[in-house]
């Protein structure tokens, strides 16, 4: 109830008109109460310090009819002493305290001992003020002749009554005064309400505006003083802080998305080693679902604990590999953050083609030296034996080495012209010279050129096109290339008097070509590598044909490069058949696809 502002104000305000009032009759009180007793002693000092009236009053005293005369001339001084015969009085009486007259003859008779009637009966003026005392006396003894006898004393009492009267009617005044006061700050609080709670009202109703993210409206600023002044920073501070949260959800969304296409995996763990963020790279990489119940435990533990990783100073971190269903994975570890409300990130590489990569290089180098080796050796060994014979070597034999380094010679001159082709598809430099040909005008060149080659061999080599086949476009030389070493590799695998059947055809906006024999064909095991570099099924076969092993990965790139495809497809029987597809028109630079 006492919990709002407005409420906190009306009773600090009713306590203040309360205090106040309180304290301002307890000092009325006060001072009319002393003003009351002063006034009562200074009225009896006037009149009896006065030396006339004093040894007057003596004489009198000493008088036989003393009583009768000092009380006349009490009762002519009674204006001056403030004797009113109600509330004050005055007592003549004898020197032990006992009554004799006075102006009051039924209060006389139960007179109290004060202390200053006590002083007054031993002879001394008694006029000390007690103020707790519900009264206020004097008594002045007074003595007769020269023997010092005290002949009456004069007792002046006052009851108080008219003091008691007047708080009493101060203390009436004070509480019509509190009841107007009261009602004053009543009407005060409303008004301060109206002027310092409203706004801030207002202002803790934006504040929660802005607190559920609402930044819209601004709150208007309708005075200069301080809450207006506030009004306006809040304004200014929402501003400030929808931009930064602006900034922040902007910053959130770019590395959302940057998260979610990055082919590199991110997973984040919390402090206790919960997970906290994952990208879809990194579920494919591990291979498995990752959700908020994952641990860094189960996932990465074998690599480094958990704490250690935390208490990594950044920018340190570790690294690691880790294989997952036999593909590589290269681990960065970093902690984020402090270590109290930090966690840790993790970001994972797929090295697997890197490293796939790496053997293929290896073994690349291991093949062209091994292939270039073995012409070598022969090329040196017969050159020595012809210069170490000197001239004792018959003619035949000498020229029958000399055929065979010829040949070998051929056979590196190959091997490196190859090699020369592949690394130029590889690098890119080998440009295309693309134009408009007629597909069953190559083939049937490249059919004409192997027809003597298959004769010898007593094969039977034919062209059956599947209906009329269009212009393409393509560099005709590499793609004659291409078919020469299909049709080459049909007739050098396929035993004398075997048939090679070269068909074509389209599909939709592709042409296609089949090479089929009926030769040795290729064991299931050998099929997905033919088309690797140096790769061959049978050795010595291949180089006893003069082949290199790099005929069909040069067929491959270049098809590739036509964004063709060309692979082993089913054959039945004995044999093999090899596909070429190309598109009629290769798309343009922009529109192609990734390879
Ligand atoms: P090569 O120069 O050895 O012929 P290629 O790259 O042209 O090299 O062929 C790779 C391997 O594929 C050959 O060594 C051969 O073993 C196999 N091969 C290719 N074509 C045929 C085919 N028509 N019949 C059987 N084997 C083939």
């Amino acid at each position: 109830m006492f919990r709002s502002l407005h409420m906190k104000l009306t009773m600090i305000l009713l306590l203040l008109v309360t205090s106040l009032m309180a304290v301002m009759g307890a000092f009325l009180a006060t001072s009319v109460s002393n003003f009351y007793v002063n006034s009562f002693y200074e009225q009896i000092d006037d009149v009896f310090s006065s030396a006339s009236f004093f040894s007057s009053l003596r004489q009198a005293a000493a008088q036989s009819d003393g009583m009768e005369r000092v009380r006349e001339m009490m009762d002519a001084n009674a204006g001056s002493l403030g004797i009113d015969y109600r509330t004050r009085n005055y007592y003549i009486l004898d020197a032990d305290g006992g009554y004799l007259c006075g102006s009051d003859d039924e209060g006389g008779g139960k007179l109290e001992s004060t202390p200053n009637l006590l002083a007054a009966e031993l002879g001394k003026t008694g006029e000390d003020s007690d103020v707790t005392a519900d009264y206020m006396d004097a008594a002045i003894p007074l003595t007769a002749g020269d023997s010092g006898s005290i002949a009456c004393i004069v007792y002046i009492l006052d009851n108080k009554d008219t003091v008691s009267n007047l708080n009493s009617r101060l203390f009436l005044i004070i509480i019509q005064a509190l009841v107007v006061g009261l009602l004053i700050s009543l009407l005060l609080s409303f008004l301060l309400s109206k002027a310092m709670v409203i706004p801030i009202e207002k202002l803790t109703a934006g504040a929660e505006r802005v607190a559920s993210g609402e930044f819209g409206s601004k709150l208007p600023v309708e005075s200069t003083d301080e809450i207006g002044v506030l009004t306006g920073t809040f304004n200014e501070m929402a501003g400030v802080l929808q931009e930064t949260l602006q900034a922040v959800e902007n910053e959130r969304n770019k590395l959302d998305t940057l998260f979610l296409h990055m082919t590199d995996g991110v997973v984040a763990f919390d402090h206790d080693g919960l997970l906290i963020h994952s990208n879809p790279a990194a579920r494919e990489m591990l291979r498995r679902e990752l959700d908020s119940s994952c641990t860094y435990d189960e996932l990465f533990s074998s690599l480094y604990p958990f704490s250690q990783m935390l208490a990594l100073q950044r920018p340190n971190y570790a690294e690691g590999d880790m294989v997952v269903e036999g593909r590589t994975l290269e681990l960065y570890l970093a902690p984020f953050s402090d270590q109290e409300r930090g966690g840790v990130l993790i970001v994972l590489h797929d090295i697997t083609e890197q490293h796939r990569n790496e053997e293929r290089r290896k073994e690349f180098v291991a093949n062209v030296s091994h292939e270039l080796r073995t012409p070598l050796t022969n090329v040196r060994s017969y050159a020595e034996t012809l210069r170490d014979a000197g001239g004792d070597i018959p003619r035949d034999t000498a020229d029958g080495f000399l055929d065979i380094i010829i040949n070998e010679t051929d056979r590196m001159t190959h091997i490196v012209q190859d090699l020369l082709t592949l690394s130029r598809l590889d690098t890119g430099n080998a440009a295309l010279n693309l134009s408009r040909f007629d597909f069953r005008d190559a083939i049937e060149n490249v059919c004409r050129s192997n027809a003597l080659a298959a004769k010898r061999r007593d094969q039977a080599l034919s062209f059956r096109p599947d209906g009329d086949l269009p212009l393409i476009t393509g560099d005709r030389s590499r793609l004659e290339q291409v078919m020469m070493n299909v049709i080459g590799n049909a007739i050098k695998y396929t035993q004398n008097g075997g048939h090679i059947l070269v068909t074509a055809g389209t599909a939709g906006e592709q042409v296609w070509m089949e090479v089929s024999d009926d030769g040795i064909g290729i064991p299931e095991k050998d099929r997905e590598r033919i088309f690797d570099r140096f790769y061959r099924v049978d050795k010595a076969r291949s180089r006893e044909s003069g082949g290199t092993g790099l005929g069909l990965s040069i067929a491959r790139e270049i098809v590739e490069r036509h964004f063709g495809v060309i692979g082993l497809v089913p054959h039945q029987g004995p044999g093999t058949t090899i596909r070429i597809a190309l598109p009629i028109v290769p798309p343009q630079e922009g529109e192609r696809p990734d390879r």
